[in-house]
């Protein structure tokens, strides 16, 4: 018999996505962690917790958005959808150049709020304004990994400098639920010093590492070729070319040391020979983004050939700068969105194969596997519910096809949403 500060949960469904879902099942939360998954009868007979029955729901893990810019979140619908990225880069930089400190904790804050509502529990994030931290993460129950972009071609700072000041950054903070470490921004926004710089510490101090690239046919083409619309804009305004023309940019990453099982690399939408391979053997995790990908127009995501050369794949929201407005209420951060458009374009991929991106696939690209992203016993106490009058059978196609708000969430422990009636 476990303690009476015990948590009991009840479930129509389970699907704790480590195993097969459960009818009828419960978990009980000890703590901050699970320590039984179950079918109802044998769980309640082994614990004497506080029971929280929440009746027709599915119960599932929280899910996990592998790549988010949440300090971009009112940016929702300011700029509409470009001809090509290159296009883009001007129109965000003229959008932040107008906005202040607090503009950014507000829209850092209301993204936040949007992704407990809808069920995501720890969020990777870019932070292009660090000063927000530690404040943002005190404000909010979400695990977060907070990566610090880092960029230097337009302050024309050498990159040991812009290095050395996120590292301090990272070295200031400490929170029993949120971390920090370093994002060079993309290849194209970087020099190669930096990146190698990066790589080198991120490994030396154990962090994780996130970076985009080759997310639009220009970065492609500048990288490859030494040419196109990105290659001359950036010349323009003064980068050291002399990295392009040898390669893709994913071949770029490998040539700066940044090739790693910690490594995050964000988009990959362009592959050349070899890419896909060079990858999957270095372990290193993509995060696709469905909803951004489409707002671009980008060529179709390579996913076939990334999973077949064993690359683990990710889902994530990117931010709200980057999704399409359609209709009146304006998009939200939303996991559950960004699988149904995933299941759109990708009808090859199971509801199964698509839940276990949005899961335990990010937790293991986060070093969290079995810790966040399942049900299971000893993972930590990140769950969600959704309603559902539904079978074990169909649970999966039940969780791609839900909308809206979760009817209970709980981080670590604690509800964040907690359920009715209780
Ligand atoms: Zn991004």
């Amino acid at each position: 018999m476990s303690g009476s500060t015990d948590m009991i949960i009840r479930a129509r469904t389970l699907v704790p996505v480590a195993q097969p879902p459960v009818e009828n099942g419960a978990v009980v939360i000890s703590g901050n962690r699970i320590s039984a998954v179950g079918p109802w009868p044998d769980v309640r007979s082994r614990s004497d917790g506080k029971l929280f029955d929440l009746g027709e729901v599915i119960l599932l893990p929280g899910l996990v958005n592998a790549h988010c810019h949440l300090d971009y979140t009112d940016m929702a619908g300011m700029l509409p959808p470009p001809k090509t990225f290159t296009d883009w880069i001007p129109l965000i930089m003229a959008a932040k150049s107008g906005w202040g400190y607090s503009d950014y904790v507000r829209s850092w804050l209301n993204g936040a709020q949007m992704l407990v509502r809808t069920g995501t529990t720890t969020v990777a994030d870019i932070e292009s304004v660090p000063d927000l931290l530690p404040e943002v993460w005190d404000a909010t129950p979400l695990r977060v990994f907070s990566f610090l972009e880092m960029t230097g071609i337009r302050s024309r700072r050498d990159p040991e400098g812009v290095l050395q000041e996120a590292v301090e950054k990272i070295e200031s903070l400490s929170h029993p639920r949120c971390s920090a470490a370093l994002s060079p921004h993309a290849p194209y926004s970087t020099l190669p010093g930096l990146l190698r710089l990066s790589a080198e510490t991120a490994r030396a101090r154990g962090w994780r590492l996130c970076t985009h690239v080759a997310e639009s046919e220009q970065e492609f083409e500048m990288f490859m070729h030494a040419r196109g619309a990105m290659h001359n804009w950036l010349q323009r305004n003064a980068r050291d070319m002399s990295d392009c023309g040898l390669g893709s940019p994913v071949q770029h990453l490998a040539d700066s040391g940044m090739l790693g099982e910690n490594l995050l690399a964000i988009h990959v939408n362009l592959l050349a020979r070899g890419d896909a391979a060079l990858l999957g053997k270095h372990h290193v995790h993509v995060v696709h983004c469905p909803r951004s990908h489409d707002y671009f127009g980008h060529p179709a995501f390579q996913f076939r050939q990334l999973a077949d050369a064993g690359v683990n794949i990710c889902l994530g929201t990117d931010s709200l700068a980057t999704v399409r407005l359609r209709g009146k209420p304006k998009p939200e951060l939303d996991m559950f969105g960004e699988m149904r458009a995933l299941a759109a374009w990708e009808p090859g991929l199971s509801p199964t194969d698509i839940l276990r991106m949005a899961t335990v696939n990010g937790a293991r690209a986060l070093g969290l596997a079995a810790q966040i992203g399942e049900l299971s016993k000893k993972a930590l106490a990140d769950l969600i519910a959704i309603p559902a009058r539904t079978s074990a059978g169909d649970a999966y196609a039940a969780v791609l096809a839900h909308t809206g708000p979760v009817s209970a969430g709980m981080i670590d422990g604690q509800w964040v949403v907690p359920p009715e009636g209780f």
